[in-house]
């Protein structure tokens, strides 16, 4: 059994920007593993037509590897897909990895005060383990009646088949949620007919999307310092957005009204733009960029159908409204097992009891990192962590800031173990959905995945402004954890 120091499992931005904070902090005795062939999570998984990032790209990357050369204002996939295997590769982080290697149970164990991993290439050991598996890498595809019967070809958004040929077919998309929206007007190009099932309208603003002139990249290249001045300003830009996720009316209306003109000047037909008009308030589900997708729905081969999937048949798709069409191709882009992730079953605390068993009610944490009973356990981009209105990225490096401080404490301290405190934790879930209420996600008539299922608290979205993460999380709050001490060794 190979032993060392952190594992972490997953080499998405928070598994690969953990490991590259702390070879730059001097620690070289960790170890990552990784399901799949190559690093990259979402961006490696999500390769389907129209992939790309809906935070500008001087934002969405470390802010401890800027890259002057990003070709656009909103990177697509493929070139954040390149920036994450270039910073794993010129950080020397490759040779830290074991690829093809899935997480299968991590228990701990109380007497050696360490995790026993089972993978399904073999076992490790740990002092702590740091899960990075991320809030949207395991797809969701919901039970839908007769699917197995289905002769056509069925694929998720996330898993992309390259090799099927979507020219001359018909084709199902279902859901018109993020990844619907940049799809769909990408298959349109190809299908001979397209139908969209759409279970509640997404509100759309335009995409301010540009590509870089050479010039640009030269002078981002020559004075570094301008990147982070662009960075500083997307960042508080989206900050500004925030106001109308606390459901301040100004800030609602203005959004919908910006939403609702968009959509007027793009779809002319009022019976089409009824069904394309959402009926919720904006901001409880993400707020999408698109220049594209209304126009989809005028073309003549593309239908809209206003109503969820209900069940297939050999050759149909048949919505709750009791339409049916005749499909050849079958594209879920239904989104992700985000409120309920499958890493909850595999990682077992003290008591032997898992994580899932533990989150009966929904996810929750202490700092969002920590959790009582999981003894030298950090979850990047675990409860309360994911945002709607700025970078996931930003989270995931205060959540860096908070392990690199708990790390080193714990040197300083001769610390072994670490727990949160059962008391702290409720505490700060307590103030965590006090601060949710009145938010956008509570209001009536809001669904969304940021909900647990069970719980209906709002387990996955941080309920307040990013900076506020910052304030509250970069730093390991040393009272509201119970330690262990290395025993000391007595040299005769
Ligand atoms: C299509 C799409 C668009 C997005 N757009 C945006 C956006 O515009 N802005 C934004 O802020 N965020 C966006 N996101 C969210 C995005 O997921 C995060 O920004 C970020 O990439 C998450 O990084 P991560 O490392 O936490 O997780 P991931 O990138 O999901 O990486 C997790 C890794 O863990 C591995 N793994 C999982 N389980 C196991 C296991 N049991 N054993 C071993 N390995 C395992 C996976 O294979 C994967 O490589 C988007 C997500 C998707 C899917």
């Amino acid at each position: 059994m190979q032993h060392y120091q952190i594992l972490i499992v997953g080499t998405g931005f928070g598994g690969l920007g953990m490991a590259i904070r702390l070879k730059q902090q001097g620690i070289e005795n960790f170890r990552l593993i990784e399901r799949a062939a190559e690093v990259g999570g979402t961006w490696r998984d999500n390769t389907y037509p129209g992939v790309a990032c809906d935070v500008p790209s001087h934002l969405y990357s470390f802010s401890f590897i800027q890259n002057p050369n990003w070709s656009r204002v909103f990177p697509q996939g493929q070139e954040i897909q390149h920036y994450l295997i270039q910073a794993c590769d010129d950080q020397h982080i490759r040779e830290h990895i074991d690829f093809n290697t899935t997480l299968e149970c991590a228990t701990w164990q109380s007497e050696q005060k360490r995790w026993h991993i089972q993978t399904s290439k073999g076992q490790y050991s740990a002092d702590f383990l740091i899960t990075a598996t991320g809030h949207l890498a395991d797809e969701r595809v919901p039970e839908i009646q007769g699917i197995e019967q289905f002769q056509g070809h069925i694929m998720h958004s996330a898993r992309w088949q390259h090799d099927l040929e979507l020219k001359g077919q018909r084709v199902a998309v279902i859901g018109s949620g993020a990844s619907a929206v940049q799809l769909v007007p990408e298959v349109a190009k190809q299908a001979k007919q397209l139908t969209v099932f759409q279970r509640s309208a997404p509100y759309i603003l335009p995409r301010p999307d540009r590509a870089y002139s050479t010039l640009e990249k030269q002078l981002f290249a020559k004075d570094p310092a301008s990147m982070a001045q662009l960075r500083h300003e997307i960042f508080w830009g989206n900050e500004y957005n925030f106001a109308q996720r606390r459901n301040v009316s100004s800030q609602v209306e203005r959004v919908k009204k910006n939403c609702l003109n968009f959509l007027a000047k793009q779809v002319p037909d009022p019976a089409l733009r009824a069904k394309l008009t959402p009926n919720y308030q904006p901001g409880c589900k993400r707020l999408l960029l698109s220049n594209h997708y209304y126009p989809t729905f005028l073309e003549p081969h593309v239908h809209l159908e206003d109503a969820a999937l209900a069940s297939v048949s050999p050759h149909q798709v048949i919505s709750e409204n009791g339409n049916a069409y005749d499909v050849d191709v079958i594209i879920f882009a239904t989104g992700f097992e985000a409120a309920r992730p499958p890493y909850a079953s595999k990682v077992l605390g003290k008591h032997g009891l898992s994580l899932e068993q533990q989150w009966q009610q929904g996810m929750q944490g202490y700092q969002s990192t920590a959790v009582h009973n999981f003894p030298n356990l950090f979850i990047l981009n675990g409860p309360n962590t994911a945002t709607g209105h700025n970078s996931a990225l930003y989270f995931l490096e205060v959540q860096f800031d908070l392990i690199l401080d708990a790390l080193q404490f714990f040197k300083q301290e001769n610390i072994q173990t670490f727990e949160a405190d059962a008391q702290a934790e409720a505490d700060y879930m307590a103030d965590l959905h006090t601060l949710a209420q009145g938010s956008v996600w509570l209001s009536e008539g809001c669904k969304s995945w940021y909900l647990d299922p069970v719980s209906r608290k709002l387990t996955l979205i941080w309920p307040d402004y990013a900076h506020s993460f910052r304030d509250q999380n970069q730093y390991f709050k040393r009272s509201g954890y119970h330690y262990q001490y290395r025993q000391q060794q007595t040299v005769a």
